[in-house]
């Protein structure tokens, strides 16, 4: 028998070192992360046999069992599920290819540079991402794995130090499933290492954490097992403890914190089904990475069928976790035709609402658990403006968004319209890049001035949304940078009017490569311009994502408004009289229209040639 060494790649490498050394306090969870592991390969080789009869494998006692041997000092979790190939276990085992997991090591690194607290940080980070079978190394100081595919003749033989490298050798022998042998570490209470060499120990740590697992989980020389096996979905909801929700929580999400919330719902009649979905106290490491992973597991009568099935859940919601159990699909069903399914369909769309209708239950009576609920995850449920418009609706009413109303807190579109002051007919947002670009641009004076309320819109998806959603409550939802604004304040007089004609005609010649239109402005109270753009005219934050994204953006010229009570508009309206063929007063104009995009925090197209302007412009003032 032939052993191969071969090393982990370079970030399982960390992340074991991270378990080896971890200071994760509980310990004991390495134990529920093996049994959940061991549960799924049960799962799927029930679901396999269904689907493959030819498929060589014995289904008749599918079970989990704990061994623990004090004199060796030893911890086996042994199951007869799917196991693995050679392939498999160097490609599940040896390497770490969920998504998440490269930005958790560069927050590792990040939290380790800035010292001090790194080794909080780790631990709170490894119980975000949740390291599953690598968790065996905070109690091990070596595991074996013996484990054989279904399927095929031989199994492989597994084992490491978690020291940077592991030994694969053949197991002809190899029972069917997996058997994971831990060689424990000394015990030391401080360090929260139990004696898990103790069957009681274990038993205990297993009914704690695992006694919802379906199958049976069976320990040392007694027949019945030591979990009591019902699914936690078709209990009676008085009868499953928020403790049991959160073990269960951890075993679909891989996630080892507790759940913000737990959902439940259920149909009986024709269709029957039976849901149980938690929304998570935290955003998912992948929540915006192209592949994240979206959907809960499917049952059918109890049988495990699929994970992350996408046709239960819409994008926006995809950090929903949870189980759905439908009574009258086909144990066969392939992804594909679930997406067609009229009843899946039926299922996914009360699932969303109930989502929803959670979501707002929470935003009215427990204002701090919506807080983490928006703060963690609003950024992709307000994607669910622009997709899902059958329940826009009931999305715009949980949403909340900074506001010029409160520094700190958010705001919801509820409780800014009752705030709205007599006259006040729209709801005013801005988008832009952050709030304080937002805060000083000259589009705000005349909001402020009025005392009107103004979002400050400042994620990404904020800009496409704002174009889908016209109104709120009756109220047309209104930017403050487009369109014709006008607060009914003082009205100019037909005379001061005219006596800006001739400014206005000279900059719209002037600046007629960057601005389709030069005009006075009722939104300025202090600075001289602003730029503003149609109704439905791309925005400069939107020019930059295009940017970003490696597309040129199609041009767009804005309006230049001026402000006529402004000494500088005034000055160069008289100066424009006097000297209209002076190529100095181009220079001015230039100069204007590039502190109208400065001050709103856009970007100019040629910054040396304002700066040289500018810098002439400041000689002659000291001249
Ligand atoms: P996770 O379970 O979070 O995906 P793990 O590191 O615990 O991460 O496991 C990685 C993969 O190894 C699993 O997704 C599974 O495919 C495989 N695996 C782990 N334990 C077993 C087991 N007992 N039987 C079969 N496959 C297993």
């Amino acid at each position: 028998m032939s052993t191969e060494t071969i090393e982990f790649q370079a970030e399982a490498r960390q992340l074991l070192q991270l378990m080896i050394h971890s200071i994760y306090s509980n310990k004991d969870v390495f134990l529920r992360e093996l049994i959940s592991n061991s549960s799924d390969a049960l799962d799927k080789l029930r679901l396999a046999s269904y689907q493959d009869k030819d498929l060589d494998v014995d289904v008749s006692d599918l079970h989990i069992a704990v061994e623990t041997d004090p004199e060796a000092r030893t911890l086996t979790v042994r199951d007869n599920g799917i196991g693995m190939s050679r392939d498999d276990v160097v490609g599940l085992i040896g390497t770490i290819a969920r998504s998440g997991s490269a930005e958790m090591l560069a927050q590792l690194r990040a939290a380790k540079e800035n010292g001090g607290s790194s080794e909080e940080a780790s631990a709170e980070l490894i119980g975000q991402f949740g390291v599953g079978f690598y968790s065996s190394f905070m109690v091990a100081e070596r595991v074996e794995m013996v484990t054989r595919r279904a399927g095929e003749a031989a199994g492989v033989h597994w084992e490491s130090a978690g020291e940077g490298t592991y030994d694969v050798a053949d197991a002809p022998d190899a029972p069917q499933g997996t058997t994971i042998t831990l060689h424990l570490k000394a015990v030391d209470a401080e360090d929260g290492l139990h004696d898990y060499a103790d069957e009681h120990v274990v038993k205990r740590i297993v009914k704690r954490y695992s006694d919802f697992i379906t199958w049976p989980i069976r320990m040392g020389s007694e027949s019945e097992p030591v979990n009591s096996r019902k699914a936690l979905w078709s209990r009676p909801q008085s009868d499953v403890t928020p403790e049991e929700y959160t073990e269960f929580y951890r075993h679909v999400s891989h996630d080892w914190q507790e759940p913000l919330e737990t959902i439940r719902l259920s149909a009986e009649g024709t269709f029957e089904y039976q849901a149980l979905l938690f929304l998570p106290s935290h955003a998912p490491m992948d929540l915006f990475m192209r592949d994240s992973r979206r959907g809960v597991q499917l049952y059918v009568k109890r049988v495990f069928i699929m994970d992350d099935c996408e046709a239960l859940v819409p994008e926006y919601l995809r950090f929903v976790k949870g189980v759905v159990d439908a009574a009258d699909l086909s144990l066969n069903v392939s992804r594909e035709i679930l997406q067609q399914d009229r009843q899946i369909q039926l299922i996914r769309k009360r699932l969303v609402k109930k989502v929803l209708s959670t979501v707002r239950a929470m935003l009215d009576t427990d204002a701090e658990k919506y807080a983490t609920f928006w703060s963690e995850l609003g950024r992709a449920v307000k994607e669910g403006l622009i997709s899902d418009g059958d329940n826009r609706q009931a999305i715009l009413e949980i949403c909340s968004f900074p506001t010029t109303h409160d520094a700190e807190q958010p705001t919801t579109l509820r409780d800014y319209v009752s705030r709205m002051p007599e006259g006040q007919d729209a709801i005013y947002y801005m988008t832009g890049d952050s709030r304080v670009a937002l805060e000083g641009s000259p589009h705000m004076e005349a909001f402020r001035a009025k005392g009107y309320e103004v979002l400050l819109l400042t994620d990404p998806v904020d800009e496409v949304w704002v174009e889908m959603v016209p109104e709120f409550d009756g109220k047309p939802l209104t930017s403050i940078a487009k369109g014709d604004v006008d607060l009914g304040g003082d009205d100019l007089d037909d005379e001061t009017k005219q006596g800006f004609e001739a400014l206005l005609a000279w900059l719209g010649t002037t600046l007629e490569d960057e601005v389709k239109e030069v005009r006075l402005s009722h939104r300025l109270t202090t600075s001289a311009a602003c730029l503003v753009g149609d109704p439905g005219d791309l925005t400069p934050t939107l020019e930059k994502m295009y940017r970003a994204m490696g597309q040129e953006p199609p041009t767009v010229k804005r309006i230049l408004e001026l402000n006529p009570a402004s000494p500088l508009v005034t000055g160069l309206a008289r100066a424009q009289a006097e000297r209209p063929d002076d190529d100095e007063l181009r220079g001015v104009a230039r100069l204007l229209h590039g502190m109208a995009l400065l001050a709103e925090g856009g970007e100019l197209a040629e910054p040396a040639a304002f700066a040289a302007a500018l810098s002439a412009q400041l000689e002659k003032s000291l001249a």
